[in-house]
């Protein structure tokens, strides 16, 4: 499983949500505190962060802590909607860059924490890659983002195996599933961050129940049950 972050708010440099926080991705890339699945995350990374309406992406096919350019230039990107995950492939998934989330519509900016079947998923040649995470996102594009919940709800039967743990954002939207692995939401005063796990110890982390969409737009968080 990966670890992943969404940050909807003020404009903030990307460095200060993925590489300074105690225990943010960097970190969580070789020691994350609550994944269950997997002991670090060193397949890869991506940081994807909206200009204006305009979603771009910086990803790689190795550790996040070995990447030599990162870590200079990431003080200088300021974004006030920001996808970011580090990975720990599925065996058999292949891992380069492209396989690494976030994924893109042009549009939307999309991460998948889990595994899925990708013989329940229909095949669809705008997936980015072959990975299922890919394959899952092409759909979840399709069906268009205010019909997330019912299309993991769904892919969630067709797969019982399941683990369909999202992260999206639009730029005035940040979307997230909990279906098999952890979550939580901190609101700050200068914006909402959505994290597989805390990234420090601040007691203002709440922790997302399993089986949940959260939904943050125009500063409020609202949390619902999934159908299942
Ligand atoms: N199945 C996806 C992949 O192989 C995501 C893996 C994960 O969440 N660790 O990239």
């Amino acid at each position: 499983m990966c670890r992943h972050l969404g940050w909807l708010g003020a404009a903030v440099p990307v460095s200060s949500l993925v590489l300074d926080p105690p225990n943010g991705l960097l970190v969580q890339s070789y020691a994350p505190r609550r994944q269950k699945h997997g002991l670090l995350n060193a397949d890869g990374w991506g940081v994807g962060f909206f200009d204006g309406p305009v979603p771009r992406r910086w990803r790689g096919a190795n550790p996040l802590w070995g990447d030599v350019s990162f870590a200079s230039v990431a003080p200088a990107l300021s974004s006030s909607c920001v996808v970011a995950a580090v990975r720990s492939a599925t065996a058999g998934m292949p891992i380069d860059a492209g396989a690494a989330a976030p994924f893109t519509d042009g549009h939307w900016l999309l991460s998948h924490n889990g595994v899925v079947d990708r013989s329940v998923l229909p095949l669809d040649p705008l997936a980015e890659s072959v990975v299922d995470s890919a394959v899952l996102a092409a759909l979840i594009f399709r069906r268009g983002l205010d019909d997330l919940g019912s299309t993991i709800a769904e892919v969630g039967a067709a797969d019982p195996g399941a683990r369909l743990n999202i992260m999206a954002a639009n730029g005035s939207r940040l979307l997230a599933t909990t279906w098999g692995d952890t979550l939580s939401v901190r609101r700050r005063p200068d914006g909402v961050v959505l994290a597989s796990e805390p990234y420090d110890d601040h007691p203002d982390w709440q922790d997302i129940p399993d089986r949940h969409l959260v939904d943050v737009r125009d500063g409020s968080v609202s949390i619902t049950a999934l159908p299942h």
